[in-house]
């Protein structure tokens, strides 16, 4: 069932507080937790802005595109390293502290959830924070690297106000003479920490999403639509155990015919609507 009417959607709240009352709760979070940071959603069908997604085998056989990628990225990173926890992320954290959630799979790349004090969180996507070596498997600070480019490139000046999307880069508008950053190790070439499209979720994250959902005895999925498949699978999990699963999200998700409530809304109000009943 869907609220519409405040009142309608404070009594769904209440409903969704009474049965997650006593369980341990897991959560899956994606772009739409973040939309109130000040990063959009691509993920999702919304705002994709981009209409060429960088896939891993063009990143990895095509020099331009990596350089348009490290270019983006590189203009969009202060701008994304600024966004700041709201108070959905909050509200996981508090409820973590509280012991009424178990932990966080989120989709997004951002770190808002380790930013707001969640400890048990599971990048599924990886983050931005860190860039590793394809070559030799060094991993390195996102915030060495970004020094890097700016030493090979120090024509480069960062815009005050970019359009980001969630990877935190933007479209760049032009790449002439652009050096990428290469691993100070072994010159490898480099490539951030995240899930590229036609790439797999590597195994161990997701046998520890399994895990932390196989110790949980409730699933809220907020602010995802549920496109990516890795997220289907966790919530399939779910419901073969007939935990409650709630979501969250303001628009449609493959997984709505399986919920024990939907609630169309936006996180940063919910979540800690629900933290309020339960605490
Ligand atoms: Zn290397």
């Amino acid at each position: 069932m869907s609220a519409s009417s405040p009142v309608e959607m404070s009594a769904t709240i209440a409903r969704t507080a009474e049965l997650l009352r006593g369980r341990k709760i897991a959560l899956l979070t994606g772009a739409g937790i973040s939309t109130d940071s000040g990063i959009p959603a691509y993920r999702g069908e919304g705002s994709r802005n981009r209409t060429d997604p960088m896939t891993i085998q063009k990143y990895l056989a095509d020099d331009d595109a990596r350089r348009r990628y490290w270019v983006g990225g590189h203009l969009g990173w202060r701008a994304f390293a600024r966004a700041q926890p709201n108070p959905g992320h909050l509200s996981l954290a508090a409820m973590e502290s509280s012991g009424h959630v178990s932990g966080v799979i989120t989709q997004n790349v951002d770190g808002l959830h380790l930013r707001a004090g969640s400890s048990h969180v599971i990048e599924v996507h990886g983050t931005m924070r860190r860039v590793l070596c394809l070559k030799c498997g060094q991993v390195f600070d996102r915030r060495d690297i970004a020094v890097q480019i700016e030493e090979r490139n120090p024509w480069i000046t960062i815009p005050e106000n970019v359009a980001l999307n969630p990877d935190g880069d933007v479209l760049p508008e032009s790449t002439d003479g652009f050096i990428v950053p290469v691993c100070t190790v072994c010159e490898g070439m480099l490539k951030p920490d995240v899930v590229f499209f036609g790439e797999y979720v590597p195994q161990g994250r997701f046998k520890a999403a399994e895990s932390l959902l196989r110790a949980s005895d409730a699933l809220i999925v907020a602010g995802s639509s549920l496109v990516v498949n890795s997220g289907v699978r966790l919530v399939e999990r779910a419901r073969r155990r007939s935990i409650p699963l709630i979501i969250i999200n303001r628009e449609p998700t493959r997984a709505d015919v399986w919920a024990d409530v939907t609630i169309a809304a936006g996180t940063s109000d919910v979540l800690p609507a629900i933290q309020e009943l339960l605490e």
